[in-house]
């Protein structure tokens, strides 16, 4: 039996073979018309948010193949869910939680932790690419999930209230505009400065007093030639409570491997002991016992601070 993802994928994939041009633009042209109700899938009564996200998704991909783009990296499934996992319970019994993605892509990082998180949030999308930001208006759109868009670059001023949880799998790499870098603490001395820590400490900048910063950074984000000013930053202005180390086998090249990181941001005036850091490591995604004793672990750590 054909899946809802299997045929929304088919539906965006037959449209964007008969067009010319652009497959990531047809992606869009598919989408807008299946929202107005011109054309759209045969879908099963019960489809889901995930069905939806899935389907669009594995067109995305495909498109981002065809015509590949340094930046244009998707947050893998996995990953999202875990990150979705741990802001979930980070904030469970919170009303309206509000979420930011200051580096959001095509938002699949963003859709699959909302999905994970259920109903009661709203979120702000920021990515400085045009093409990625209307595929994820799209996308949003389908999936009906209450988001606000900004274009532009994150690291400028942002007009974004103080949200719950940031979370981000942050572009890796130095930041061009040194005119701009100034205005961040994590600003080298000499040279260009980490877009990640300019990231980190935009994002925090952003977050609520008491709110967290859940993150995607480089595995070696503590040993790098900046490091040194980023420990201090760390230690004074955010409490550092988890790094989780992902495993090695989701990346194709272990030099770019990835762990999460989570902050909390201090509430100014509460003196409170610094609580233990939690330091985890993924195990294989695909040992489903192991998997289910990682999360437990996790749901152990949340429920202890
Ligand atoms: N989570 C995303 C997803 O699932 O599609 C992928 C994020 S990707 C690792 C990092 C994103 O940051 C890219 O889409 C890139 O265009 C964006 N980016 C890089 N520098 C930026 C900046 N200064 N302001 C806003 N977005 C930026």
């Amino acid at each position: 039996m054909t899946t809802n993802t299997e045929k929304i994928f088919t539906f965006i994939d037959t449209y964007a073979q008969s067009k010319e041009g652009l497959y990531l633009e047809a992606i869009i042209e598919a989408c807008e018309k299946w929202l107005q109700g011109d054309i759209q899938p045969e879908l099963s009564e019960t489809v889901t948010k995930e069905e939806i996200r899935r389907g669009i998704q594995l067109a995305i991909l495909k498109g981002m193949k065809q015509h590949a783009q340094p930046h244009h990296q998707m947050t893998p499934d996995s990953i999202g869910m875990l990150i979705g996992h741990i802001a979930g319970k980070l904030a469970a019994g919170q009303q309206d939680l509000t979420l930011l993605d200051p580096a959001a892509g095509t938002g699949n990082l963003l859709y699959t932790a909302m999905n994970v998180i259920g109903n009661n949030v709203t979120a702000t999308a920021v990515e400085i690419d045009d093409i990625l930001v209307r595929l994820s208006a799209v996308t949003a759109e389908l999936l009906e999930h209450p988001l606000t868009f900004y274009v532009q670059d994150a690291l400028r001023p942002l007009l974004v209230d103080p949200v719950d949880i940031t979370v981000s799998d942050l572009p890796v790499g130095f930041y061009p505009d040194d005119d701009n870098a100034v205005n961040f603490e994590l600003v080298p001395a000499e040279g260009h400065a980490y877009s990640h820590h300019l990231f980190i400490e935009q994002s925090m900048n952003h977050t609520k007093a008491g709110g967290y910063g859940v993150f995607v950074v480089p595995a070696n984000l503590f040993d790098s030639e900046q490091a040194a000013s980023l420990h201090p930053y760390l230690k004074t202005r955010t409490i550092i409570r988890a790094v989780i180390q992902l495993p090695d086998s989701l990346f194709k090249n272990t030099a770019h491997a990835k762990s999460i990181l989570v902050l909390q941001k201090p509430v100014e005036g509460v003196v409170k002991a610094t609580p233990d850091v939690l330091l985890a490591k993924v195990p294989s995604m695909t040992d489903r016992h192991a998997m289910a004793l990682f999360l437990q672990k996790i749901d152990m750590w949340v429920a202890e601070s």
